[in-house]
């Protein structure tokens, strides 16, 4: 079985104090004895002072970005190593990325090898735009990037992919179950060409746009959608635990959290 993730991607909001703070009210809602793995990513100057304030639980610490070399005259960057001085995963290639910082399929592969060779896990974040989708093109364009950013790479379980549809990221306009689990099934069978079936099968495929508490289950309850890459709706604590609680009820019915640990 796949264990879900429940993940947080904080982008560019809170400074060291907020996002202490944020970890402060996400951890008193999330049990050590849940089984979803939850990850919570946020900005790079607050990542050492999160990992203090995670102590003592089983959340995961994750980096937004990373750059693909290990030391030098790179100014501004933060490489693979010191991102696994701290973190365990790392998101790679997220469409604001791609649309901002110029990072091509090239650069995404760069990243991830770099990032899977320093022992973290990557997060690679693939997605379609709306001219894209609405002209039917979403399994084409989904699996060029999955081809791009794992070229030469020896794809393992350790690779988790996020299926972001662009449209979907921070508009408030969730896609739809079905048609993500068509999608995650896409991407599955292109894992499964470019490894075997047996690890594909153990990869963890999440979906990610304008996820919310409200909407989660929609995909949680797909077979091939394992978690959720959660942006805005992390940001609020009571949010991103009943997200979290959502999938502990989702995935593991008959192994129900201990309620005296949640707090609602
Ligand atoms: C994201 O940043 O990966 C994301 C999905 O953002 P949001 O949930 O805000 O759409």
């Amino acid at each position: 079985m796949r264990f879900p993730i429940i993940a947080g991607n904080w982008k560019m909001n809170t400074t060291v104090a907020e996002a202490i703070e944020l970890t402060g009210q996400v951890r008193k809602g999330i049990s050590n004895g849940f089984s979803v793995e939850v990850v919570v990513c946020p900005p790079f100057i607050s990542l050492a002072a999160v990992k203090e304030a995670l102590k003592g639980t089983s959340i995961k610490l994750g980096a937004q970005n990373l750059y693909h070399e290990e030391k030098g005259a790179y100014t501004g960057e933060v490489s693979p190593l010191m991102i696994a001085d701290l973190c365990e995963v790392v998101i790679v290639g997220h469409s604001e990325r791609r649309q901002y910082f110029g990072e091509t399929g090239e650069i995404v592969n760069r990243k991830i090898s770099a990032a899977l060779k320093a022992g973290l896990k990557p997060i690679l974040c693939v997605g379609e735009q709306l001219e894209d989708n609405e002209a039917g093109q979403t399994a084409e364009v989904v699996t060029e990037q999955l081809r791009s950013s794992l070229e030469g790479i020896s794809v393992s379980s350790d690779l988790v992919v996020a299926y972001e549809p662009i449209w979907a990221i921070g508009t408030g306009r969730a896609a739809h179950g079905k048609p993500v689990n068509e999608t995650s099934a896409i991407i599955r069978r292109t894992l499964t060409e470019l490894s075997n079936q047996e690890i594909a099968q153990g990869i963890r495929i999440l979906y990610g746009g304008s996820v919310t508490a409200e909407n989660i289950a929609e995909f949680l309850e797909q077979s091939e959608i394992d978690g959720a890459l959660v942006g805005g709706a992390s940001l609020k604590a009571d949010q991103f635990i009943s997200m979290v609680e959502q999938a502990e009820y989702i995935y593991f019915p008959n192994n129900p959290p201990t309620k005296d640990l949640i707090p609602w």
